[in-house]
């Protein structure tokens, strides 16, 4: 990253590493001091001249966004050409807010994020992803470079995904009332023929799979948190499932669950299944996919790492004859290599979750009681 300051040494520019993204400040029509003090004050939420410069400077030339260019009170889509590509009756329909903390972490940044879990949610409905909302709510003192970054983030996150930014709100509250940024992102997509994809479908007999390791993104978070440092940095596993998601649609329709496991993880997860489906659970803890420096993490904050946040990681529930096929069309993607089967669908306990230990025995994997680590997402 590279940063341009003025002759009084604030800092006017920041070019991304990958200078795709600039920021560049000057020739602004904020009043002066504002050029000065390059920092999100409340002008920027007011409405008015400060705010029209912050989307016109910032988040117009980021997102270079047709349906935003239209800047009318609400976007218009057309969905002629969308349903010429993906002939389909029904729509996926998703919101989420991220609150995270810190905002920049090894691996990602509220940003990209806030892009990936909405993308995510739709794709787990076997949707895909269209079009997404962002509301950013900025504290005043955000310094604009951190949300040119962001913003600069999401962007290259829509890109990856090929989703589209469609529509966006701005607010600013006042210094101390917010943590630096909030964004809500909501998002649309387009569910294809044939497809009935459900927490509720689990069967006995089905086979439990997953994309690959368990509790990056959480341990990532915890590890800038409590200053841990190992050999290597744990970075989180944020990124957009969409593609993997359709490679495995490509290879069957015969899907039945599928669910991100973000909070809670994968205990979560799969008790949510094990209830909605009434059914039973069973996994093989060794089989569950742990990065080494992950469970020492684990080991020494005392935490388990299947209740430890994902933003990358999905289960995928397919009947037994299905099971291969699905796995081998996983370890072919890129986000999919480390894909394992980890468990089965089974008729008694009904509602519970049990794991096959590592030392032999077997245990019963309750949902989280509380909130493990708040502010991971
Ligand atoms: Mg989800």
């Amino acid at each position: 990253m590279q940063h341009i300051f003025n002759s009084e040494g604030w800092e006017l520019e920041v070019i991304m590493e990958d200078n795709k993204s600039q920021l560049n400040l000057a020739g602004w029509s904020c009043p002066i001091p504002l050029i000065n003090y390059p920092t999100i004050v409340l002008g920027h939420g007011s409405g008015g001249k400060m705010m029209a410069d912050l989307i016109q400077h910032l988040f117009a030339p980021v997102f270079n966004s047709q349906l935003l260019n239209q800047l009318n009170d609400s976007t218009v889509l057309d969905l002629k050409e969308i349903l010429n590509s993906y002939p389909s009756k029904r729509l996926a329909f998703t919101t989420d807010s991220f609150v995270i903390n810190p905002i920049f972490f090894p691996g990602g940044n509220i940003g990209d994020l806030s892009i990936y879990g909405t993308v995510n949610d739709l794709a787990m409905s076997g949707a895909k992803p269209l079009f997404l909302s962002a509301g950013f709510i900025l504290e005043e003192g955000l310094p604009m470079n951190s949300l040119g970054i962001i913003v600069s983030s999401m962007a290259s996150a829509c890109k990856t995904a090929n989703v589209c930014i469609a529509a966006g709100d701005t607010k600013v509250v006042n210094k101390g009332h917010g943590d630096g940024i909030y964004i809500n992102t909501t998002g649309i997509g387009i569910i294809p023929e044939g497809i009935n994809i459900s927490i509720s479908n689990a069967a006995p007999g089905d086979v439990i799979l997953i994309n690959g390791s368990v509790g990056d993104h959480g341990m990532a978070i915890m590890s800038v948190r409590s200053g841990l440092e190992f050999e290597t940095t744990i970075q989180s596993d944020t990124a957009p499932l969409n593609g993997l998601v359709d490679e495995l649609i490509d290879a069957t329709h015969e899907i039945h669950c599928m669910r991100d496991a973000t909070r809670g993880g994968l205990a979560a997860v799969l008790n949510e299944m094990a209830v909605s489906s009434n059914v039973g659970v069973e996994f093989i803890e060794t089989a569950v996919p742990i990065k080494p420096e992950v469970n020492a993490a684990c080991e020494m904050l005392g935490l388990d790492p299947f209740y430890i946040a994902n933003e990358g990681k999905m289960v995928v529930v397919v009947p037994e004859n299905q099971a291969d096929k699905v796995l081998m069309a996983m370890r072919k993607h890129s986000l999919g290599k480390d894909a394992a089967e980890i468990g089965r669908v089974v008729e008694n306990h009904r509602g519970l979750v049990t794991a096959h230990t590592r030392i032999g025995g077997n245990r019963i994997v309750d949902l989280p009681a509380g909130e493990l680590l708040p502010r991971i997402c």
